[in-house]
């Protein structure tokens, strides 16, 4: 049985939504809860470069303010790459 299934379905079926995952002919969305917003679009569409967009110029920031402590709670994974 399907893992998915227990996500709600994307409404705005967006397949290159960054939450997005499809399965067979439904797609779901694996960063909400609820998913109804009525008859308007999903107002937390991204795609995955948006998001990846969004994190350097956040991790840039963070650098140029000095708050490591920041990117290494919020991106350890940024961390593993740049330190390792
Ligand atoms: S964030 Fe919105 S557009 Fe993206 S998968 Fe979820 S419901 Fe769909």
């Amino acid at each position: 049985m399907s893992t998915l299934r227990n996500f709600p379905s994307c409404t705005n079926y967006r397949t290159d939504c960054n939450c997005a995952k499809k399965e067979g002919d439904d797609i779901y969305c694996i960063g909400l809860q609820d998913t109804d917003f009525g008859d308007k679009p999903c107002p937390f569409f991204k795609t995955e470069e948006q998001v990846e967009n969004e994190r350097d110029h956040t991790i840039k920031i963070l650098k140029e303010r000095k708050r490591y402590d920041l990117i290494e709670k919020h991106y350890p994974s940024y961390c593993t790459r740049r330190y390792a």
